[in-house]
């Protein structure tokens, strides 16, 4: 008698949850739709917004109009907007609904210095400017502002509860934007975060990132006249060339997938003055932050032996430092599903014309233009990539997932014209859309399936162990002047 009862409350039990999970799949499919439909709606819209930034391409922290750009359109949907967090005049968090969860999707807008471009498949670059989106992050801030807008409606409709928050995260490119926000608080109440980036193909992100340590190395020596009196003077450009040797020759005994690489950005004036002054922006990357810990030790070595040997002086000033990418299985699989079901990017017959053109720029031999139109398998292993991202803090703090869809031309690489070129062009707008879709309907899966966010917690936990965050740049302030 009581293993039937059992198994009658059994039956009854799985047949409720069986159905009110197909109800919910149900509920969620139509509101899916009208979201996607609704981001397409507004097409011309976000093109607008996302060539407006493309314009202005201000590089790191100084992204002055880009950020309010992005704040006013949040704030004229009904966003409630803080600007200035973390002590960055261009950070803000805007924030929509009440309660849980509380789903928080990243934006940058930052633009790289030296990449000026026109929307054209010849190098042109625009005349009297310097930046260009060579990493699309106009793109990228704009799907997401875009994203965020359409989870507002749908809370607005009572159709998913909880609370969206937008952030605005300046400088991801070598200034560390996010890690003053993550050391700030600012994601202490958000169960997950959403983010994206602009590529050359569709595939949600099961790739990591280098942990990454930078710096200002400046050497201080002595000017003088370099042919009448060079006894007199210390060069402090050979301070930088001996501390360059010196780190080159340190790549063959190092880990080999570290990362090394600087740009001397001031050597002197004239070749007649000994330079008394000169500095090297170095960039130390490794897929594990304590081995960037250790090398980063060992550059600071070279650069006081360099100093020693030619009589100058150094010190430097940490810049940047991001923890490599934590991934998260659990959400990486729900966006999958998104994703397949958006599709990628199909172009005209122009656009056709544009890419085939811009291909014949490249070294290496690009992949097929139509390959933009497909979606990447998810990867069941995750690799360590060859780049950074500060979005590495952020999943150090709260479970997190990206993806990456094709806005550039296929075999396009980043920070390049090329990349430029195709924001500037519908091609990369239709890569925004699929973003914007994309972020939106994993959002709709987290709000309306709590289960999800339980068990991407705790894979996050299980992942992280017993490792205490701690900002790989220490306490250092905002370096808000680090493009001067
Ligand atoms: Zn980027």
């Amino acid at each position: 008698m009581k293993n039937i009862i059992t198994t009658v409350f059994i039956v009854c039990f799985v047949g409720i949850k069986c159905f009110s999970q197909s109800k919910s799949v149900e509920i969620n499919d139509g509101i899916k739709t009208q979201a996607a439909a609704s981001i397409q709606a507004n097409y011309n819209e976000y093109k607008k917004i996302a060539l407006q930034i493309w314009n202005y391409a201000e590089v790191g922290y100084k992204e002055i109009k880009s950020s309010a750009l992005l704040q006013k359109t949040l704030s004229d949907n009904g966003f409630k907007v803080q600007m200035g967090v973390a002590e960055i005049p261009t950070a803000f968090v805007a924030m929509y609904g009440s309660g849980k969860p509380v789903i928080g999707i990243l934006a940058e807008f930052d633009a790289l210095p030296g990449l000026s471009q026109q929307a054209t498949p010849e190098k042109i670059p625009v005349a009297g400017t310097d930046a260009g989106h060579g990493c699309g992050h106009h793109l990228f801030g704009t799907a997401s502002v875009a994203a965020g807008i359409e989870l507002k409606k749908l809370i607005d409709e009572k159709k998913i509860k909880g609370t969206i928050k937008v952030y605005g995260c300046p400088a991801e490119e070598g200034g560390s934007g996010k890690v003053y926000m993550v050391r700030a608080g600012l994601f202490n109440d958000v169960d997950a975060v959403i983010h994206w980036h602009p590529g050359n193909d569709n595939g949600v992100t099961m790739t990591s990132a280098l942990a990454n340590s930078s710096a200002k190395f400046r050497f201080k020596g002595l000017s003088s006249h370099a042919a009448a009196s060079p006894d007199k003077g210390r060069s402090a450009l050979d301070g930088v060339e001996a501390m360059d040797m010196m780190v080159n020759m340190m790549r063959e005994h190092i880990p080999q997938e570290t990362r090394l690489h600087y740009v001397i950005t001031q050597g002197g004036r004239a070749p007649n003055v000994v330079p008394d002054f000169a500095e090297v922006y170095y960039y130390v990357r490794h897929p594990k932050r304590d081995i960037v810990k250790e090398i980063f030790d060992r550059v600071v070595k070279a650069a006081n032996g360099a100093a020693l040997g030619t009589e100058t002086t150094t010190e430097y000033e940490i810049i940047g430092g991001t923890h490599d990418l934590l991934l998260n299985k659990t959400l990486a699989e729900v966006m999958q599903k998104n994703l397949e079901r958006t599709g990628g990017v199909t172009y005209t017959a122009e656009e056709v014309e544009f890419a085939k053109k811009l291909q014949t720029s490249f070294v290496s031999k690009p992949p097929a233009i139509d390959s933009a139109a497909k979606v990447k398998p998810l990867k069941t292993e995750a690799d360590a990539g060859g780049g950074s991202t500060d979005v590495g803090d952020v999943s150090y703090a709260v479970p997190t997932v990206g993806l990456r869809t094709a806005t550039w031309v296929p075999g396009t690489p980043a920070h390049s014209w090329q990349a430029v070129a195709c924001g500037g062009t519908d091609i990369g707008i239709k890569g925004l859309i699929v973003a914007a879709k994309v972020m939106a309907l994993t959002a709709i899966d987290l709000y309306t399936n709590q289960t999800i966010i339980a068990k991407a917690t705790e894979e996050f936990k299980k992942a992280k162990g017993d490792y205490q965050y701690k900002a790989l740049l220490g306490d250092r302030k905002p370096a808000l002047n680090y493009r001067d």
